[in-house]
C-alpha cells in the first residue's frame, strides 16, 4: 500500500513537475523498491560476514590509469549488501587527482579472469537486445550502409554476429577473450590474438561494447582502451553502455544529493555485482578518449525502470575528434537524448 501511494506521487511529481519534480522524487526516497541500503563493513555481524564473499586485497601499485596520480588512494567506503541473492564486500577506493573509483578484489588479470568466465546475459539486459538498438542508433548517425564493418566487443555467449547476418549486413565481427565463448571465423579470441584485426588490415565503423567496461581490472584499463580506440576506423564510432559514478551533484538531469557520492555508493546495486571493479566519471572517460584524440558524449536509457534503479546508467558514444560533421550529428542526436535501448 506505501509503495502503491509512493508510485502515484512519483507519477504525479514526474508529469507535472518536469525535471524539477524527477530531483523532487529523487531526493525524497532512494531506499525503494526493497533494495536495501549497504551496511558498512565494520556494522555487519558475524553472521553477515559468514555468507559474504570478500575478494578484496591492498592496493600495492597506486598509479591511477586515467591520470597517472601515483599518490594513497582514498577508502571511500566498505561495505557489504546483497545483489542478485550474493553478498559481496565491496571496499571502494577513488583516486584523489581524477575521482575514478574502483575495487582491487581477486581475480586476475582481464584475460585471465575472462578465460574462464565469458559475457553472459545478466540481469541488467539481454545483451542482444541493447546491441541490436545500438547497432541501429549507431548506423543512423554515421549514416553507415549495410557493408559497414561492424566488431561486437565482448560478445560472449550471445548471436549477435550471427543474428545480423542473417538480416543481411555483411562485414559482421565480433571479439571476446574468454576461452569458452562462442568463436567462428568471424569471432576472433582477441586475448589470445590481440593484433588480429591490425594484421588483416581490418578497423570498424561501429565498435558496440555493451556492459563491458565495468569489468576492466584498473591495471587493463589504459591498454584496453587504447586497443578499443585503435580499432575505430576514421568514419567510424564506438557506442558502449555501463553506469557511471558522479562523485558531485554534476549530473544535469538525476542531481539529486542523494545520487551522487558516497549516498550514490550506498544505495547503488551496480556496485555490488561479483566482478563489477572499475566505475568511470564522464570526466574520466572524455580524459582517455581525449588523449588519443577522441570525444566522448552521454546519453540516457529512456526506460523509466532504468531511472529507479540505475539512474547512472549510459550510453556512450566515442568518435574520432577530427570527423567534424560526425561529432555535429553525435551532438545532435545523441548528447543528453533519452534513447530507446534495451534494458531487461
Ligand atoms: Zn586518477
Ligand atoms: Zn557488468
Amino acid at each position: 500500500m506505501k509503495r502503491a501511494i509512493r508510485l502515484m506521487l512519483e507519477k504525479i511529481l514526474r508529469t507535472f513537475g518536469g525535471n524539477v519534480g524527477y530531483r523532487l522524487v529523487r531526493e525524497i526516497s532512494y531506499s525503494r523498491d526493497g533494495r536495501c541500503l549497504a551496511i558498512p563493513w565494520m556494522d555487519a555481524d558475524s553472521q553477515l560476514k559468514e555468507k559474504t564473499i570478500d575478494l578484496n586485497y591492498q592496493i600495492e601499485n597506486q598509479s591511477c590509469p586515467f591520470c597517472n596520480d601515483n599518490r594513497e588512494k582514498n577508502v571511500l567506503v566498505d561495505q557489504v549488501r546483497e545483489v542478485g541473492g550474493v553478498n559481496t564486500r565491496k571496499v571502494v577506493y577513488q583516486c584523489p587527482g581524477c575521482d575514478f573509483i574502483f575495487t582491487n578484489e581477486k581475480r586476475g588479470t582481464r584475460g585471465d579472469y575472462f578465460r574462464t568466465t565469458p559475457y553472459q546475459d545478466d540481469v541488467t539486459g539481454i545483451r542482444r537486445d541493447r546491441e541490436l538498438d545500438l547497432i541501429s542508433i549507431g548506423m543512423k548517425i554515421a549514416s553507415l550502409s549495410e557493408n559497414c564493418n561492424i566488431l561486437i566487443y565482448g560478445s560472449g555467449n550471445t548471436n549477435t554476429r550471427q543474428f545480423l547476418v542473417n538480416k543481411g549486413l555483411s562485414n559482421v565481427w565480433a571479439s571476446d577473450v574468454a576461452e569458452n565463448a562462442i568463436y567462428d571465423e568471424y569471432t576472433i579470441n582477441t586475448g589470445k590474438q590481440p593484433d588480429y584485426f591490425k594484421k588483416a588490415g581490418l578497423r570498424f565503423d561501429l565498435i558496440i561494447a555493451v556492459e563491458v567496461w565495468e569489468h576492466y581490472a584498473r591495471e587493463d584499463i589504459k591498454e584496453a582502451f587504447r586497443w578499443l580506440f585503435e580499432h575505430i576506423s576514421d568514419r567510424g564510432l564506438l557506442l558502449a553502455t555501463t553506469s557511471l559514478w558522479y562523485p558531485q551533484n554534476s549530473d544535469p538531469i538525476f542531481n539529486a544529493s542523494k545520487e551522487s557520492g558516497i549516498e550514490q555508493l550506498k544505495w547503488w546495486h551496480y556496485l555490488h555485482f561479483l566482478d563489477h571493479t572499475s566505475f568511470y566519471t564522464e570526466k574520466n572517460i572524455k580524459l582517455i578518449a581525449g588523449a588519443h584524440g577522441f570525444s566522448a558524449e552521454f546519453a540516457y536509457f529512456s526506460d523509466e525502470r532504468v531511472h529507479r534503479e540505475d539512474p547512472f546508467k549510459r550510453a556512450i558514444c566515442i568518435a574520432h575528434d577530427s570527423n567534424l560533421l560526425l561529432g555535429k550529428k553525435i551532438r545532435k542526436e545523441f548528447s543528453g537524448r533519452f534513447l530507446d535501448l534495451f534494458y531487461y
